[in-house]
């Protein structure tokens, strides 16, 4: 498995295994939890400063969510640039602002420097209002982009089949493929003296005096610092409590009538569907995505490609969907990620998260501020993503809406669970919690009636995971831990497998 899904992603093919012959006795100078682009890229930016860095990867380099995005490289964001001025000041949304140009600068910098051939290209976007309501929004989006001096020019065409009301252009934005641009990032960290250990799940760490100890699945490891880079830690964290995990889905697919949008594309539903090209075996296809909900909120995870795939297919004439795949990212409660030093820690342990759709540039972004952070003890960004900021106003009444919902989710899966007095009720290729002599269990029969049973309480803060059939993963509704139909832990925080009950079994 080189991904955290059932599902193959369009980039999945060009992951590839690393594995540094590693003494893991010695003392690190810095070790980085997590092989997706956040951890990648500061890994690299350490070791380029002379630290002696190693990348502790749970699965493999590009298993995460890295390995299932669709890699646009915006620097406008899903957290508006209105938005940000409402709620943290013009001063700092014009800082905002800046990081998406920094981001994009060292992703170009990295191509450049390491000749890393990742199909990167610079496109213009296209916002684009299906209705009134969206025009509304559209208005105060280039509102707010123009008193932070970010172009967005209205226009009256665009390169998308949609029946638009209005639209804005804006110039510089990009995409590349980001397995092959983390893959080029890991071979030049290599080449640098860099460690990377795959299969390797830190399950908790220790913070002394003088360096950290990580407790892994390969013995304890140790690190004068330690960066998280794995969405939200391993274990119970304040970050549980200002950021909820969603799932995104992806469809890629070809064209009847070659029509290809050659550039970036985003309308403003709620959530929005977005579009870029990416060439694949000599064959272009267009990749859509949308259909967001909160992780283990949807009765039926199948019925979002479904849907996505109906919306498409109004406006384009598809030929064959060739990759369907989900992924997640992380909502924070405010709408600016966190990065910086991990709340509670002692110094020297860090973390970067709460990305929203943006994970490609404030993954990015991310090594610039843990770099200057760890090396020179600031970063221009150090207030403005602090992990530890309260912000009373902006986002508070999310805030009570995720944590009550976790709550609620907590309980009523507690409660409401199916009973069944045999596991022949369950019919071939479902996947259901169910209540049988008095316990409650995660169950998946395959098609041909092997049975997979599992206990069906998540080991990190005992919720109730549910069944996600495009996946055929079980997800936790309260914090976003996944697991396979074996158990296997696909996605933290949790650090431990579902308890697996008894192996394969025909009913
Ligand atoms: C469908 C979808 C589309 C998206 N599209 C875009 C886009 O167009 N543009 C954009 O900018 N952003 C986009 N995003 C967001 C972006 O993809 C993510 O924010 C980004 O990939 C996150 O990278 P990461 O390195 O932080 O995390 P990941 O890539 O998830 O890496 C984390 C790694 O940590 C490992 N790990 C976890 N726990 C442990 C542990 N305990 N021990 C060791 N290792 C561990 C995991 O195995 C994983 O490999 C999208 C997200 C989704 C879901």
């Amino acid at each position: 498995m080189y991904r955290d899904g059932a599902r193959k992603s369009i980039w999945q093919d060009e992951i590839k295994r690393f594995s540094t012959e590693t003494d893991l006795s010695q003392l690190f100078s810095v070790a980085i939890v997590g092989g997706g682009i956040t951890g990648v890229s500061t890994a690299l930016k350490l070791q380029e400063s002379g630290e002696k860095c190693i990348i502790l990867e749970a699965a493999n380099i590009g298993f995460g969510t890295t390995g299932g995005t669709t890699a646009h490289l915006n620097d406008f964001f899903d957290t508006t640039f209105t938005k940000a001025i409402q709620d943290f000041g013009l001063e700092n949304a014009k800082l905002y602002a800046e990081s998406g140009r920094d981001a994009i600068a060292i992703i170009e910098g990295h191509i450049d420097k390491y000749k890393i051939s990742c199909d990167y290209a610079r496109k213009a976007a296209y916002l684009f209002a299906l209705d009134e309501e969206q025009e509304k929004k559209l208005k105060s989006i280039a509102e707010g982009a123009a008193k932070v001096g970010h172009e967005m020019t209205y226009v009256n065409e665009i390169p998308f089949p949609m029946p638009f009301k209005e639209a804005v252009c804006i110039p510089g934005q990009g995409y590349f493929h980001p397995v092959k641009y983390i893959k080029g990032l890991c071979e030049a960290f290599i080449r640098l003296g860099g460690e990377i250990e795959e299969n390797c799940r830190c399950e908790s760490h220790d913070e002394n005096e003088d360096h950290v100890i990580l407790k892994t699945s390969k013995g304890e490891i140790r690190a004068k610092q330690v960066i998280y880079a794995t969405h939200i830690p391993p274990g119970i964290n304040v970050l549980h409590f200002t950021n909820a995990p969603y799932r995104s889905y992806a469809i890629a697919f070809t064209l009847k009538d070659n029509k290809y949008p050659w550039e970036l594309g985003y309308d403003l539903s709620d959530p929005y569907h977005y579009y870029r090209i990416q060439e694949c075996d000599g064959e272009n296809l267009l990749i859509a995505g949308g259909e967001d909900h909160k992780t283990g909120h949807a009765d039926d995870t199948g019925e979002h490609f479904s849907k996505l795939e109906n919306y498409i297919r109004q406006y384009f004439e598809v030929e064959t969907v060739h990759y369907s795949w989900s992924s997640q990212y992380y909502e924070p409660v405010d709408g600016f990620p966190y990065i910086g030093k991990l709340p509670d820690s002692k110094g020297k342990i860090w973390v970067a998260t709460g990305f929203r759709g943006n994970g490609m540039i404030f993954g990015t972004l991310s090594s610039q501020i843990l770099h200057d952070m760890i090396i020179t003890g600031k970063s221009k960004y150090q207030n403005l993503f602090n992990p530890t900021r309260i912000k009373p106003v902006a986002g508070f009444s999310d805030f009570v809406e995720e944590a009550s919902s976790v709550v609620f989710d907590f309980i009523k899966d507690k409660i409401f669970v199916d009973k069944i007095a045999s596991f022949s009720e369950i019919k071939n290729g479902e996947g259901k919690v169910i209540r049988y002599e008095s316990e409650s269990y995660a169950l998946y029969k395959e098609n041909d009636g092997t049975l997979h049973l599992l206990k069906s309480t998540c080991p990190h803060a005992a919720c109730e995971v549910r069944w996600n059939s495009a996946e055929l993963s079980w997800d936790c509704p309260c914090h976003g831990s996944r697991f396979n139909v074996n158990g296997k832990m696909l996605t933290g925080p949790a650090t431990k497998d579902l308890q697996k009950v008894f192996p394969y079994q025909k009913y």
